[in-house]
Formats: structure tokens, C-alpha cells, sequence
């Protein structure tokens, strides 16, 4: 049987640390966007401009992911207040101990991984 509550409190840092870079992130597009309009930079001609498009684009895909991360711990945590943690949600196999340690949000076990966390 896992350990649910060890993994609660390992789910619930990783949420602290992806709350806290999602604010640093969007914190980052904020000022990179009013360096863009105190720049006024024309993206395709000067090369201040698409740097600044790219940090931006760099930026905005790091925030989904974070985000998307996000949602798998939440939805993990959910698992947990359901006493459904563990359990793969395809097969309803017990998803193994090594493989929640290296992922405790995965909603299932390595067979029916493909595609997911
Ligand atoms: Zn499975």
C-alpha cells in the first residue's frame, strides 16, 4: 500500500513551486511587454524587437507548461482526498511505488502512460 500522505505533502511543495514560478513567469511577460511598447519594436526588422518576441514566446510556452503541470497536481491532490491515489485510472491497476516517486501526479500506471505525465 503507498504511502498516500508522504506523496500529499510531495504533491503540495511541487504545487508551492509552480504557483511560485507561474507568478515570477507572468511577472516576467508583464515587464517584457512594457519593454516591447517603450521600445515600440518592430519584430521583423530590428533585431532588439525579435528578441524581445522571442523571450516573450519563451516565456508564454514555459507558463503552459507550468500551467498544465499544474492542473496534474491538482487533479492528483483530488485523487488523494478521493482515496483513489495510486490507482491507475485506465486499468485500475495499483501504479508503482518508483514510478510515483519519480511522478506523483501521473494519473496512471506505465502501461497506460503513452501520451500522459
Ligand atoms: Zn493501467
Amino acid at each position: 500500500m503507498v504511502d498516500v500522505e508522504r506523496f500529499r505533502i510531495l504533491l503540495q511543495e511541487e504545487r508551492d513551486r509552480k504557483l511560485a514560478l507561474l507568478t515570477a513567469l507572468r511577472q516576467d511577460i508583464t515587464s517584457v511587454n512594457a519593454a516591447r511598447q517603450d521600445a515600440n519594436a518592430d519584430d521583423e526588422h530590428d533585431p532588439e524587437g525579435a528578441t524581445i518576441a522571442f523571450e516573450l514566446s519563451q516565456a508564454s510556452a514555459l507558463l503552459e507548461q507550468s500551467r498544465a503541470g499544474l492542473a496534474q497536481i491538482e487533479a492528483a491532490l483530488g485523487r488523494i482526498d478521493a482515496g483513489r491515489y495510486g490507482i491507475c485510472e485506465v486499468c485500475g491497476d495499483e501504479i508503482a511505488e518508483g514510478r510515483l516517486e519519480a511522478r506523483p501526479w501521473t494519473p496512471s500506471c506505465i502501461r497506460h502512460s503513452a501520451g500522459k505525465a
